[in-house]
This record gives C-alpha cells, sequence and structure tokens, in this order.
C-alpha cells in the first residue's frame, strides 16, 4: 500500500461570504471521499486564507474551522491581492502537507479535476497544472481578454501554460523551492514553469461564478498582464532597441534623399525632414526612457525586499 500524503487545499477569499458555506460543502464532501479511498492521508485539510475581507469572511472561516476538523485558516493584516494571499496559503501548507491544490473560493474550477491530479501526482509529477478546456460559459468578454492576455504574454516572451490560471498541485519540494524567489512582483503562473521538475497537466470545464461577482476586473487583469510582463520578460526592451534600429535605417534614408535634394537645388523642402526627424526621434526616446524607467522601478521594489505579506493569526497554532 503506498503511503497517504497530507494533502492541503489553498483557498484564497476576498469578500467571499455569498460562496464560502457551499465551498464548504463541497470540498467537505471531496474531501471525505478522497480520504474514504484512502487516496490521501486523514490529516488532509482545506485552508482558507483571508486577504483582507472587508465582509464576514473571516467569521465564516472561524466558525467553520470550529465545527469542521477538514477546514482551517489564515488571516492577513490587510488586503494584499490575490497572488500574495496564494502565496502566503502555499507557504503556511506546506508546513503541513506534502502536497498542495491551490484554487479559488467561487469553484469555477472543476474540483473534480483533484481526482486526476493526484493520479498525476502520485505517478511522479511534482507540479499539475489544470487547463481550462473552453470557456463556454464565460461571458464573451471574459473570454476574449482572457485568452488576449495568455497570447499576449507569449507574444511578450513570458514562458506560461495556455489557460492555465492558478489551479495547480504542487508538491512540498516545489513549494521548498519556490519560498527561494525573493521577489516582490509575484505572478505565480509564471514562476511554477521556472522551478521546473516533472509536471504534467489535468483539463477541466470551467463553470460560472456561482455566486458573487468577480473581484478582478479588467483594470485588474491589466495591472496583472503588466506585472507579468515587466517582471519576467525583458522583450518589451528590445522591441523599443528594433524601433531604434528600424528608425535609424529610415533616417539614413532620409538623408540621402535630402543631400540629393540639395544638389538639386530644392533645399526648402529639406526642412520638413528635419522637423519630423527631430519629433520621431524624441518620442522614441521618450518612449526607451519610460520603459527603462519600468524596469528601474521594479528593480527598486524588488531591492527593498519588503516582506509579500503579515499573517496575524493562524488557526493551525492555537
Ligand atoms: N482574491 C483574493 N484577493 C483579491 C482578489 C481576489 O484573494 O484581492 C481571490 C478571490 O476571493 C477568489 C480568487 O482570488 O478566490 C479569484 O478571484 P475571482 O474569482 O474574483 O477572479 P475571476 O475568476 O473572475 O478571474
Ligand atoms: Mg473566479
Amino acid at each position: 500500500m503506498k503511503k497517504q500524503e497530507i494533502l492541503y487545499i489553498v483557498v484564497p477569499c476576498y469578500n467571499e461570504e455569498e460562496v464560502i458555506k457551499e465551498t464548504t460543502k463541497r470540498l467537505k464532501e471531496k474531501l471525505n471521499k478522497l480520504i474514504k479511498e484512502k487516496i490521501i492521508s486523514k490529516d488532509s485539510k482545506v485552508l482558507y486564507v483571508n486577504d483582507g475581507s472587508k465582509d464576514r469572511t473571516w467569521e465564516l472561516i472561524e466558525e467553520i474551522h470550529e465545527k469542521e476538523k477538514l477546514f482551517t485558516g489564515i488571516s492577513l493584516s490587510r488586503n494584499r491581492g490575490h497572488q500574495n494571499a496564494l502565496l502566503a496559503g502555499l507557504m503556511t501548507a506546506k508546513k503541513y502537507a506534502d502536497v498542495v491544490i491551490s484554487m479559488d473560493a467561487d469553484l469555477q474550477d472543476d474540483i473534480d479535476a483533484i481526482d486526476e491530479m493526484l493520479d498525476k501526482y502520485y505517478t511522479g509529477n511534482e507540479i499539475v497544472y489544470g487547463v481550462r478546456n473552453s470557456r463556454k460559459k464565460d461571458t464573451w468578454f471574459k473570454k476574449t481578454t482572457a485568452e488576449g492576455f495568455y497570447k499576449f504574454m507569449k507574444f511578450m516572451g513570458v514562458d506560461i501554460v495556455f489557460n492555465h490560471a492558478d489551479y495547480r498541485l504542487a508538491s512540498k519540494r516545489v513549494l521548498d523551492e519556490l519560498e527561494n524567489y525573493k521577489e516582490v512582483n509575484l505572478f505565480l503562473r509564471g514562476m511554477f514553469p521556472l522551478v521546473g521538475f516533472k509536471s504534467d497537466v489535468v483539463y477541466y470545464e470551467r463553470n460560472e461564478r456561482f455566486a458573487g461577482e468577480s473581484k478582478y476586473p479588467l483594470k485588474k487583469m491589466l495591472n496583472f498582464a503588466w506585472d507579468g510582463i515587466t517582471s519576467f520578460s525583458i522583450k518589451p526592451i528590445r522591441l523599443v532597441l528594433n524601433i531604434g534600429l528600424i528608425m535609424f535605417v529610415i533616417s539614413l534614408i532620409v538623408l540621402i534623399y535630402s543631400l540629393v535634394m540639395k544638389l538639386i537645388g530644392n533645399t526648402v523642402s529639406g526642412w520638413t525632414f528635419i522637423v519630423c526627424s527631430i519629433w520621431i526621434t524624441s518620442a522614441i526616446q521618450m518612449l526607451a526612457i519610460g520603459l527603462i524607467g519600468e524596469y528601474i522601478g521594479k528593480m527598486y521594489s524588488e531591492t527593498k525586499q519588503r516582506p509579500r505579506y503579515i499573517i496575524s493569526k493562524n488557526l493551525n497554532e492555537k
């Protein structure tokens, strides 16, 4: 009989009072079934991470923890965003678990994929990525913006798994390694492929949010994409360099052209070109400076090494 591993399911929650009871019910059924089938150890748990919610989310988590030994939780001192909350949960869970699965509180990601993820884990995979099969149930807007996001990230040189969000299994070993990535601007789905180890994917159908509304409006998503690109890729800066090179070639042509014009005696027209060149080159310079500034800004926050989260309570250490 193979060893039964301790599984922790990490669920970040921000203002999720409407969904947390239902999520608890469904995850309880799932965990009990897996424990009964001797797939995971009976010490397995769900770890809720309260990301500074303004509603009753934390009170509900505490209540659930009192009633059900399968559920525990941590609470961050304030809202730090999905990625930071998730990292806080993963780093806490790895103290107690052999293997950790992260998922959203709204159960948009099909929890039945957990069985297959565990199968792949037991056959030697250290990371199993959950990948959306289709986005039939997403709104047209969400589908287009989200898929555009993945394509744009790839184009910008960031290595991510297509249509994979943060529904994934990772072994304790992977999480121990992840801890050594000290960056402050987190983009976890880009960091796991960096860690490496044997990995696989599991496909699933993505559902609608059954209650509450998305905590990822377009603005947050754009910020997230921007963070991902500027934390992982130097392609934007190369793009500027390439534009600079093309500009240089164009200016050579302009130079020859205006020289010829001068020889013919048609000098007045050269003025237009000079003015145009000055305008274009200064625009390019401004762009380049802006981009370099962006990277310097990142380096600045990295060197400060601020703590990414502060845990105020941990129900597992009471
Ligand atoms: N979330 C969080 N902190 C935030 C925003 C979101 O912990 O500042 C959590 C949220 O509770 C959910 C997950 O991140 O469990 C994903 O958010 P959501 O489902 O709203 O995103 P969507 O599925 O619409 O992209
Ligand atoms: Mg969601």
